[in-house]
């Protein structure tokens, strides 16, 4: 089966019995059983038959042998961490997800070192692989401005210094980029972005070959109850089988919008993995399908109120759903960020960050060109170009 049938396939098999097309939500917490009989099912913690529909869906679609559901991003996020024991050294990407840097934080105070690298260079990648790592953690395209890192490369090296390979791919999705095809041991979701694609649901997701990581991870769930519930599961798997349409429209939406970006005085430096000169770009172009739903822009003026004139862009958080969202890192997402870690990023106060959703494409357009435009208020929070 070819990916976009996967979707819509896996974990879809008709319920035996009743023959019913979608799987079955099971709300049930315990299961009988006979007392001397191993149980397939044991208790709701641990196995949930819901939860694992869209398990077989999510580790299908990128070709691996398992996938384990989890109550958010987050969770997933540290049941992979808790692999790691003390004095163990993480190499992680230096503009990693916010609350990504907020798990860290919590490992540092149990004793895990955790160092930044420009991972998007080559020669730093060189650098932090030198000397042994316990695990990486890889973040391509990052937030916000989309820098690329080489998944093959990163591998290698990381594989080379020990390191168990982890790459957070909720900004591509898997309709555009699989990192286990590139050497990479985990590929981590927050399923509440894309997948789930309707910002309805929370939930996240590792996906991986190595039944001895599996094991680890959901034995992490079950004794810590990061489990997601059975809606959520049934809502997040119900998103998942339109992600390609989904994905297809948000990528030919963001490529509009880049135009405009790119045509406006008023814009300044506009940061997207399909321009050619962008930084990324040829290695975008090699491990990735199509350069994503996401894009960032230096706006001349003011930020803030270039965002209170769009009317059609929703002014929030997260990214990847239906809807097309706008944000102010420096202002929101990247805000507990220390100033001077911001700069060096590249988060300027100037920055604003796109996801572009499923709208038609000329109703953005309309709404974003007209929010460019200065108005007359506009006009005097536009800088001037000489
Ligand atoms: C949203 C997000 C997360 C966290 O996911 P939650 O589902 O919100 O817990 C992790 N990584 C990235 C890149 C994200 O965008």
């Amino acid at each position: 089966m070819r990916f976009d049938t996967r979707l819509v396939r896996l974990g879809q098999e008709p319920e035996p019995g009743t023959g019913d097309v979608v799987p079955p939500l099971h709300l049930a917490v315990t299961y009988e059983r006979r007392v001397q009989d191993p149980p397939r099912y044991f208790y709701g913690r641990g196995e949930n038959p819901t939860r694992e529909a869209l398990e077989r869906c999510l580790a299908g679609l990128e070709d691996a042998r398992f996938a384990a559901a989890f109550a958010s991003g987050q969770a997933a996020g540290m049941a992979a961490l808790s692999l790691l024991p003390r004095g163990a050294r993480l190499v992680a990407s230096d503009d990693v997800y916010g609350g990504t840097r907020a798990l860290f934080g919590l490992l540092e105070r149990q004793g895990v070192r955790v160092e930044h690298a420009d991972l998007s260079d080559p020669a730093a990648v060189a650098a932090a692989f030198a000397e042994p790592a316990a695990m990486a953690w890889v973040e391509t395209p990052s937030n916000p401005t989309l820098r690329i890192a080489d998944l093959a490369d990163v591998a290698g090296r990381a594989h080379e210094a020990g390191a168990v390979v982890l790459v957070d791919n909720t900004f591509a999705g898997p309709a555009l980029q699989q990192p286990l095809r590139f050497g990479v041991d985990v590929t981590l979701y927050s399923t509440t972005k894309s997948i789930a694609g309707h910002s309805d649901a929370l939930g996240g997701a590792l996906v991986c070959d190595d039944e001895r990581l599996h094991r680890a991870f959901t034995a992490y769930r079950t004794a810590a109850g990061a489990v997601p519930s059975p809606f959520d599961c049934f809502l997040v798997h119900r998103g998942l089988r339109t992600l390609a349409l989904r994905t297809g429209r948000q990528v030919a939406n963001a490529a509009r919008l880049v135009a405009v970006l790119r045509a406006s005085p008023h814009v300044g430096a506009v940061h997207y993995p399909g321009l050619p000169d962008h930084p990324g770009h040829r290695v975008a172009a090699r491990q990735m399908a199509a350069p994503g739903a996401v894009l960032a822009f230096e706006y001349l003026g003011d930020a803030e109120k270039l965002m209170d004139r769009l009317r059609l862009f929703t002014c929030a958080v997260s990214l990847g759903g239906v809807l097309s969202l706008v944000e102010a890192p420096a202002l929101m997402t990247h805000a507990g960020v220390p100033p001077d870690v911001r700069r060096a990023l590249g988060i300027t106060d100037r920055l604003v960050r796109v996801s572009a959703g499923i709208e038609d494409p000329a109703d953005l357009v309309e709404d974003l060109a007209a929010a460019l435009r200065p108005t007359k208020e506009g006009d005097e929070d536009t800088e001037d170009e000489a």
